[in-house]
């Protein structure tokens, strides 16, 4: 049972004993297991960034002081706090004090617009909000003030940059050794069961907004450290996260969290120019890093040329988005680590490729999964189990897969079965050998680089504008992206051009990697046989405008 918040939907009852019973769930907090890291070994370097670099010891220092100010300033064990901040040491320390304290963070990509977060923030009703200032996007920081004149439950906003009247000056409460005027409390009991949220991530594979997930104690502990094992991540690793940490890949696959907890060394870098990123391997002596698609094919173009020492580098992981076997078949050769190959979702499931196998294995399949009591199963459309070889939508169930989603029973209904199952949106097909390879998704989801963009999101925006009088957004195929989006617009008089719509979407607060980057202006846009909106004639479309 979830005993501070009954918000959070627990997993069946029998299936919890179960694993319990087979060693997989215990009392063990993450939180737990990265503070015994960080006073195993409290000389050996754990967090290195463009400003700062960390010991155990001094990272310990920070988390504790940094969680006694929170408790001060009223955060309570339970209480929920909204982060949205790029990957800078403050970012690790309040997650890390929040984690310990038992104030689950919220994890928010930095690329969120305002949309997304009043969407995230109405949700989870937080106690406080940390966004950043100083960066294009200071406007985030003055939606962070008037949430909080509007959120009831919103009392701080945690600033980090430009800190004003009644903000919290992050960088300070995140410093040991800056002067702190406000209210200290020492360290309480943490009431959290094993059910209750470690963090909440937020969902990128489903429709509509997103949705707030809670990830519960003893399956995220369990989970992080499987996906430990089978990356083989130990205290002789260095981590480099140049994705949003915020990302529960980066976060928690083990990513920034497994590599903690190991007593290895974290380097938080900035997204994710590919010389940097070298200089970066090179100076710490990386082996771990974590990437999408997108940035991996830069990576490998780049590294056909660079002079840097890339030698430590050990295993590369890709995931978010499928890679090409072309792509997957050149990260061994030209960057010499080991490809792992991750799929994966904030809701749970993870499915890894294992660094023993097969070449073919490696580079064709997205792996198989991390836990022997993940269940997969694979539908047709009538929720039919497909045989292996053939695709069907994907299912899951698990030790660390969650029974639903934060307040909001309405999505929790649409997206899992009365059984549990997680229905993920992706088609997929397993193989004999039990790894699964993901065809594409069965809902209407555009992919671009492995940021998730609803179709229906975008459009509903798309016909608020004054020219527009009907539309529908597709993926086309794009070299670096794998796909962006192609919006097509029925207009009333006066045709809109693709920079209005732009600005007037980024005007609502649309996070900018959803913005449409091709206009097609048509007279009426094609439908199917019951009259909704044929998609599939529209990607045809724009694959032969593309060719021509
Ligand atoms: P998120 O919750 O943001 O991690 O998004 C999860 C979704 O990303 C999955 O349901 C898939 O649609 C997609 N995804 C993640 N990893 C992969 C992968 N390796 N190959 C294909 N799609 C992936």
């Amino acid at each position: 049972m979830s005993l501070i918040d009954a918000d959070v939907p627990t997993i069946d009852r029998q299936r919890a004993q179960d694993y319990l019973r087979a060693g997989l769930w215990s009392e063990e907090r993450i939180a737990d297991s990265l503070r015994a890291a960080r006073l195993r070994r409290p000389d050996h370097c754990a967090v290195v960034s463009r400003t700062a670099r960390l010991s155990h010891g001094e990272l310990d220092a920070a988390v504790t002081v940094t969680g006694q100010r929170l408790r001060g300033l009223g955060v309570r064990a339970g209480d929920r706090v909204v982060v949205q901040l790029p990957n800078r040491t403050e970012f690790l320390v309040l997650v890390l004090a929040l984690l310990d304290i038992g104030a689950p963070p919220v994890l928010v990509l930095p690329g969120f617009g305002d949309y997304e977060l009043g969407h995230v923030v109405r949700a989870a009703q937080p106690v406080a909000l940390a966004v950043t200032s100083g960066t294009k996007r200071t406007d985030l920081v003055e939606s962070a003030r008037r949430m909080r004149e509007e959120v009831p439950s919103l009392a701080h906003v945690l600033c980090l940059g430009d800190t004003r009247g009644e903000d919290v000056d992050l960088a300070a409460l995140c410093d040991p050794a800056a002067p702190w005027d406000g209210p200290l409390a020492g360290p309480a009991a943490n009431p959290a069961t094993m059910d209750d949220a470690a963090v909440f991530l937020l969902s990128g594979g489903t429709t509509g907004p997103p949705k707030v997930i809670p990830r519960g104690n003893a399956g995220y502990a369990y989970m992080i450290r499987a996906a430990r094992e089978i990356a083989d991540v130990s205290q002789d690793t260095v981590l480099l996260a140049v994705m949003p940490a915020a990302h529960g890949f980066v976060m928690n696959c083990p990513g920034v969290l497994g590599t903690l907890a190991a007593g290895g060394t974290v380097v938080l870098g900035d997204p994710t120019d590919p010389r940097q990123a070298f200089e970066l391997i090179e100076r710490e002596r990386v082996t771990h890093c974590t990437l999408v698609p997108t940035v991996a094919m830069q990576w490998a173009i780049s590294a056909a040329e660079t002079t840097a020492d890339l030698s430590s580098l050990r295993v590369i992981q890709v995931g978010g988005a499928r890679p090409a076997p072309e792509l997957a078949s050149r990260i061994r050769t030209v960057l010499g680590a080991t490809l792992q190959q991750c799929y994966g979702m904030s809701e749970g499931l993870l499915c890894y490729t294992r660094l023993d196998d097969d070449e073919t294995v490696i580079v064709e399949t997205q792996g198989r999964p991390a836990s022997s009591m993940d269940e997969i199963l694979l539908v047709d459309e009538d929720g039919d189990p497909v045989p292996d070889g053939t695709p069907g939508e994907l299912l899951t169930r698990g030790p660390y897969t969650v029974a639903g989603y934060y307040r909001d029973p309405g999505a929790t209904a649409k997206a899992f079965t009365p059984d549990g199952f997680y229905r993920t949106g992706d088609l997929a097909t397993r193989r004999p050998d039990g790894n699964v390879v993901v065809n594409g998704r069965v809902r209407d989801i555009i992919n671009r680089g492995g940021d998730k963009i609803p179709a229906e999101d975008l459009e509903v925006m798309v016909v608020r504008h004054p020219a527009v009088r009907a539309c529908a957004a597709v993926g086309v195929p794009h070299e670096l992206f794998g796909e962006v989006v192609c919006l097509y617009v029925v207009p009333e008089d006066q045709e809109p051009t693709l920079l209005e719509l732009r600005k007037f979407l980024r005007d609502l607060g649309l996070a900018p990697y959803k913005l449409p980057e091709l206009l097609e202006v048509v007279f009426a846009l094609p439908t199917t046989a019951i009259g909704k909106i044929d998609k599939k004639a529209l990607r045809a479309d724009i694959a032969r405008r593309a060719e021509a």
